[in-house]
């Protein structure tokens, strides 16, 4: 049990408080404190969950509980300020844990630990491959390379990596979606963007530059006899050719002379080396199919290993993130630095997240889904693309809170979607006003001899948003059908009844005894509603009434007992149309 003196917490959350280990309630403390006072009484719940699930990487399991947590200490510690000014948060924290008052300027984003070498200057990227629009898995480099620009007030080229016409084709829509939602993430549109396709003419200099130096060759070999050269540690015919030969087949392969897979350009690095996938590795190939931005002006295109070197040089890149996966590309491009005598850039790595909802997703096999029909587009509820999430109500501060607090772990990580959710729960739960809605409705007769017609139901039941609903009670109400049976009940916020033949009678306003209490709409406030809730292989939609109470097109509700959803549409005729948020 931890003493709370300091604090006005009110009772229910003490005895909530006291249920957990007093470590776990301290470093929720600390990071509250230390939240309010690097934001000047205004901490977040999100900011602080992030902070303590950096710390406490085994409390991730328990994250809706924690949150609960969390959110009354940010509470406390904002009141704290509030009432009795921001010193003394510093002095609480002094007293509480002096080490987190030294966190350094850096160190302000949460979860983050400092980029390493020169940070006087810090340029990132986030290149996405334009085949379809971001998904919950690319907003990890858009929240973490954003944010670290943010921390040292540097940059990020958002750069399109759309050199593969063939296998992973760029969609021309998708430029633009990925701009917008970088923007949506972030909070910002990206500091430069560019396009890799309309930044031929520079990488195929370089290739050129590379075979005049004798860095780099054209290989005719095929792929499998390329292999076993390369199994054998032993170099192919074309290594020894002279520059100026590799210069002529250079040449045709971009006048279209040769054929798709005919010839590649390799960088000349070591055959001994212990990687094979170091050795003489393919830096261009020929593609002959048009692209869909740039057309049929190139025959031979970069492979991303090359494209992306060339490109983070040109942009003076001094940080690159990404995949652990992705190690063998930094070998392959310092070796390419090497041969042109420039510094590679600083790398951080980061280990696979999967949620696993969404393990079996990726952008290519969606898009084909889409094609086929089987999903209805990219926004299909069932998707873990950014529209998708957005459209059900996640908000973009939920998305950077959840990375921000998993910070650049190389672990790899498998998790559910509701650890996102518990994010955005605790961001949305004291803005969400409340609604009475009915699944599977039925319709009763009310009786009422002696009670009040108006009821006043709260738009939050904790008065987070003070005021309440207005309804006016006639002769008749909506109750779920699967309750008629239950003959006794009360009707939430209103009378006990009892249920007989179609018919409500009311028994008393006053709660008489532990009859269950179920939710209800007087008849003339409810409309038709249905609520689109996403399943693996469908969306189950569920019909019901909702009240029809201030209802606004975008807001996101609690729909009571239900869960969260937001409200897509509101039209004069037919239903309302509710998407499932989370619970
Ligand atoms: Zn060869």
């Amino acid at each position: 049990m931890v003493k709370c003196h300091l604090y006005s917490v009110n009772l229910k959350i003490m005895s909530e408080i006291a249920d957990w280990d007093s470590d776990i309630v301290l470093a929720a403390r600390k990071y509250a404190l230390q939240n309010a006072l690097e934001y000047s009484g205004k901490g977040q719940t999100g900011s602080v969950l992030g902070r303590l699930l950096s710390e406490r990487d085994d409390l991730r399991p328990i994250v809706r509980k924690l949150s609960k947590l969390v959110e009354s200490e940010v509470d406390s510690a904002n009141t704290l300020a509030k009432n009795e000014g921001i010193e003394r948060v510093k002095s609480e924290l002094e007293r509480l844990a002096p080490e987190a008052l030294e966190r350094e300027k850096h160190r302000k984003a949460e979860g983050l630990r400092e980029l390493p070498g020169d940070t006087s200057r810090v340029i990132l990227r986030f290149a996405p491959n334009p085949n379809g629009p971001l998904t919950l898995g690319h907003s990890r480099g858009v929240v973490i390379n954003s944010e670290y620009a943010r921390m040292y007030e540097g940059k990020v080229v958002l750069r399109f990596d759309d050199t593969d016409t063939k296998v992973k084709p760029p969609l021309s829509d998708a430029y633009e979606w990925i701009e917008e939602e970088y923007e949506w993430l972030a909070g910002k549109t990206a500091d430069v963007v560019i396009k890799a396709s309309a930044r031929m003419p520079i990488y195929l200099e370089y290739a050129e530059r590379m075979i005049v130096k004798g860095h780099g060759y054209v290989c005719c070999c095929s792929a499998e006899e390329f292999r076993v050269y390369r199994e054998n540690t032993a170099s192919c015919p074309c290594r020894s050719k002279s520059a100026s030969e590799s210069l002529t087949d250079w040449k045709s392969m971009n006048d279209g002379q040769m054929a798709e897979g005919e010839a590649v350009v390799r960088v000349k690095t070591d055959m001994s080396l212990p990687n094979p996938a170091l050795r003489d590795w393919p830096a261009l190939r020929i593609q002959h199919t048009p692209h869909p931005v740039a057309g049929d002006l190139y025959k031979v295109w970069p492979l991303l290993d090359f494209q992306s070197a060339i490109e983070d040089r040109e942009q003076g890149v001094t940080h690159i993130i990404r995949g652990k996966d992705l190690m063998d590309s930094t070998r392959k491009q310092t070796l390419l630095y090497d041969h042109f005598g420039w510094e590679y850039p600083e790398s951080l790595y980061w280990g696979r997240v999967k949620v696993h909802e969404f393990g079996g997703f990726s952008t290519s096999g969606m898009r084909s889904s889409i094609e086929s029909g089987e999903h209805e587009g990219w926004g299909d509820l069932r998707l873990p693309t950014l529209r998708a999430l957005r459209r059900r109500g996640f908000s973009a501060r939920s998305i950077r809170d959840f990375w921000i607090g998993l910070g650049l772990t190389q672990k790899d990580i498998s998790i559910p979607m509701q650890t996102v959710e518990a994010f955005n729960a605790s961001l949305i739960d004291s803005s969400a006003e409340r609604r009475s809605f009915v699944a599977n409705p039925m319709v009763l007769e009310l009786e009422i001899q002696e009670a009040s017609r108006k009821v006043c139901p709260p738009r939050h039941p904790d008065g987070a948003i003070p005021g309440c609903r207005k309804w006016e009670v006639g002769n008749s109400i909506i109750i779920q059908s699967s309750e008629v049976g239950i003959g006794k009940v009360r009707l939430k916020e209103y009378a006990d009844v009892i249920i007989s033949e179609g018919v409500a009678t009311v028994e008393s306003e006053e709660r008489s005894d532990q009859r269950p209490i179920i939710h209800w709409i007087p008849t003339q406030i409810a409309r038709t509603a249905e609520l689109s809730i996403p399943e693996s292989d469908e969306v189950r939609i569920v019909d019901g009434c909702v009240e029809n109470f201030e209802l606004e097109v975008g807001e996101i509700y609690q729909l009571e007992r239900v869960g969260f959803a937001r409200l897509e549409s509101l039209p004069e005729k037919g239903s309302a149309k509710f998407l499932w948020l989370h619970g």
